[in-house]
């Protein structure tokens, strides 16, 4: 597809330079800033993710699927709170999300509907299910993440991986999440990974001792925007 042809698919809601490439780089704003993003939601968890995100007067990132509908105003009220919202696939499945680029953008495109349908437009910003270091998608598709990395972007689309993580991924204690979920880091904006599932309790008990943490060491919090620093991991495979 042509460039121009590209950016027409994304029409006024496009956002990001598609020419840009220089994202991996530190420092962009010159204040600690933590880019808190929650994955795999909205669930019966996001509420209270919500609640204590504005105790703290914390903003964030969730990069929503569509795997529980019952939630998505929940993408509305996340929105109404001053979050960015971002897009994570519909299903989550790995082996349609990844099985050729036109099933992948048949995933994002219908995740993107959803989305639009609550906050009113097709946000930019996109987290690969597994990251874009392939070491998962490469299993469906060989390869497919280094065409996408830059389909998404010719798009007008940028995503986001992360340098940070409570380790949530897996089963943890709130203990657990805690632990893991507080690290030292020279890094001044870095980019943090959790989950928004009904099956993540632990990451929504662990979440006020992550934030304090981080607050104690002079970081603010805040939601992902055009001008943010952008994280991207190596595509291994
Ligand atoms: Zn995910």
């Amino acid at each position: 597809m042509a460039q121009a042809a590209k950016l027409a698919y994304r029409d006024y809601d496009f956002a990001v330079d598609p020419s840009r490439r220089d994202w991996n780089y530190d420092k962009m704003n010159g204040h600690k800033t933590i880019y808190l993003t929650f994955d795999d939601g909205p669930s019966a968890n996001t509420e209270k993710a919500l609640d204590i995100l504005d105790q703290y007067g914390c903003k964030a990132t969730f990069f929503v699927t569509g795997q529980n509908p019952e939630y998505f105003p929940w993408i509305k009220e996340a929105y109404k709170r001053g979050h960015t919202i971002g897009l994570h696939s519909m299903s989550h499945d790995y082996e349609t999300v990844y099985k050729s680029p036109e099933d992948f953008w048949a995933e994002f495109d219908a995740i993107g509907q959803v989305v639009k349908e609550q906050i009113g437009y097709v946000p930019c910003f996109i987290r690969f299910p597994g990251g874009s270091s392939n070491t998962i998608s490469n299993d469906y598709s060989e390869g497919i993440m280094s065409y996408l990395v830059n389909d998404v972007q010719e798009r007008g689309y940028q995503f986001y991986d992360w340098t940070l993580s409570c380790g949530d991924g897996a089963v943890l204690t709130t203990e657990e999440t805690i632990m893991y979920g507080c690290e030292e880091t020279d890094e001044v904006n870095p980019t943090y990974l959790l989950h928004d599932g009904a099956a993540k309790e632990t990451t929504i008990e662990a979440l006020p001792s992550i934030i304090e943490y981080y607050q104690a060491r002079g970081y603010t919090f805040e939601a992902l925007d055009r001008n943010s620093l952008v994280s991207h991991h190596t595509i291994e495979a």
